[in-house]
């Protein structure tokens, strides 16, 4: 069986979370949001003698996949991303990579997932939340028999994503956060891109875009 055990990386020059998270019987591992640091990233993988089955990503900005074909190239595993999120990953001016930093990179998928849908990957069950919003693709990956949540820049530990860079909507970041995310049981815990870990019942009280009444 095995239980989910998950290692925090900070990458790149806006100290994104890369999340090594990994099954500790069979040491299959996933990596959510490969931001940059690939050596920095796979001397981890060999480290802790893991075995990497999957690249995860919540959303296409730079600062979560520019080490995404060093590691592809690398680990010959499949990339998973939201299909709304192909326009902004494949494109070096709206995903940033380019516009920002100088460093233009396109990404394709090889699996493009829709809302709610479930897949296997180190031997847990893993569900696509569609949570559009900071960006039109992003997606949150839950495992429901683990209580965790990889939720990217769209829910922070009482914050949340910008809504001012390209394909972004506050009204579907608020969306996304009330109808998609704070319904999960309180006691998931929260692995956002950025900043520490929080958990679905404090942003239920303290998240400035909840509603409450959950
Ligand atoms: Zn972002």
């Amino acid at each position: 069986m095995g239980e989910l055990k998950v290692i925090r990386l900070l990458v790149g020059m806006v100290m994104t979370n890369c999340y090594l998270a990994y099954n500790d019987d069979s040491r299959e591992a996933f990596v959510v949001d490969p931001g940059d640091g690939a050596r920095q990233i796979s001397s981890v993988i060999r480290e802790q003698k893991l075995e990497l089955k999957g690249i995860l990503l919540t959303h296409g900005h730079f600062d979560h996949m520019l080490a995404v074909p060093e590691l592809k190239q690398e680990f010959a595993v499949p990339i998973y991303a939201h299909e709304k999120e192909r326009e902004l990953l494949a494109d070096s001016q709206m995903n940033l990579s380019g516009a920002w930093i100088g460093r233009p990179t396109s990404i394709r998928a090889d699996v493009w997932l829709k809302d709610g849908e479930t897949f296997e990957m180190a031997g847990f069950a893993i569900q696509a939340i569609f949570t559009p919003g900071h960006t039109a693709g992003g997606v949150s990956y839950y495992i429901e028999a683990e209580k965790a949540l990889f939720c990217g820049d769209t829910l922070f530990c009482e914050s949340y994503g910008r809504t001012d860079l390209p394909t972004a909507s506050g009204r579907e970041i608020a969306w996304s956060i009330n109808e998609q995310l704070l319904p999960l049981p309180e006691d998931v815990v929260v692995y956002p891109g950025h900043q520490e870990e929080t958990t679905i019942g404090h942003e239920r009280t303290y998240n400035p875009l909840s509603k409450g009444a959950f």
